[in-house]
């Protein structure tokens, strides 16, 4: 799945191992190693994915991934964030602000290119199309029906428009605050434990006993669509 991927890297030898190897993979590669320049860059290209470092001269990558989050035009972009910082905390925070996926240095060439296949391969399927499928899970947006296998899914509008994005971005964690916003709008107030009270009965709907659940729970992050979820049944 050949991409057009922009790397936003300081460190002269890994964005040019980095631009080596992801073009050796068959992708349209650009670099570059400031913040100022990647906004620019991405709002000129439209990458189909961005390899973030987090640690820039300028503005950091934590800003540029919340700055690329907050426009319409570039929200979309799948982000894949790299650091040197370990930390949990650090984690949860990089994927709050909208990264897909994180890796930690120093990582392997294989492993980064194997994320973005599993990025890419989640993210853009669903950007055409009024039907989106996650495993043996097809929701149609045109006659707003939801279907696991051969049974109908019955929901009410919350939990619908819950699932539908989620499987948006399948794999990627949602915090309880990003779903507020998504499912029920910035502008109405509802307690966050709403959230958690919806996914609830969204599992209840989806799952018979026995069934596996495509819904993961990610402990103080979110929510997210599980990726090891079977492709069929
Ligand atoms: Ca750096």
């Amino acid at each position: 799945m050949p991409a057009r991927i922009l790397v936003v890297e300081d460190e002269a030898a890994l964005s040019e191992l980095l631009r080596y190897n992801l073009a050796a993979e068959g992708h349209e590669v650009s670099v570059c190693a400031d913040g100022e320049e990647a906004l620019v860059m991405v709002a000129e290209e439209a990458p189909d994915l961005v390899v973030l470092d987090w640690m820039l001269p300028g503005i950091s990558g934590l800003e540029i991934a919340r700055r690329l989050r907050a426009r319409r035009a570039t929200r979309d972009i799948p982000i894949i964030m790299l650091t040197a910082r370990g930390a949990e905390e650090d984690r949860v925070r990089g994927l709050e602000t909208g990264a897909d996926d994180y890796l930690v240095k120093p990582f392997s060439m294989s492993e980064l290119t194997a994320r973005i296949r599993a990025v890419l391969r989640r993210t853009r399927p669903t950007l055409a199309g009024d039907v989106v499928t996650f495993g043996d899970i097809v929701l149609d947006r045109e006659t707003r029906r939801i279907r696991r296998g051969e049974r109908e899914i019955h929901l009410g509008p919350t939990e619908y428009r819950l699932l539908e994005v989620l499987m948006q971005r399948p794999g990627r964690v949602y915090a309880r605050e990003q779903l507020l916003d998504r499912v029920w709008g910035t502008d109405v107030h509802v307690e966050i434990r709403t959230v958690d009270v919806h996914v609830g009965r969204l599992r209840r709907a989806l799952n018979r006993p026995g069934e596996r659940d495509p819904i993961r729970t990610v402990r103080s992050a979110g929510y997210a669509l599980d990726e090891t979820y079977p492709e069929r049944g």
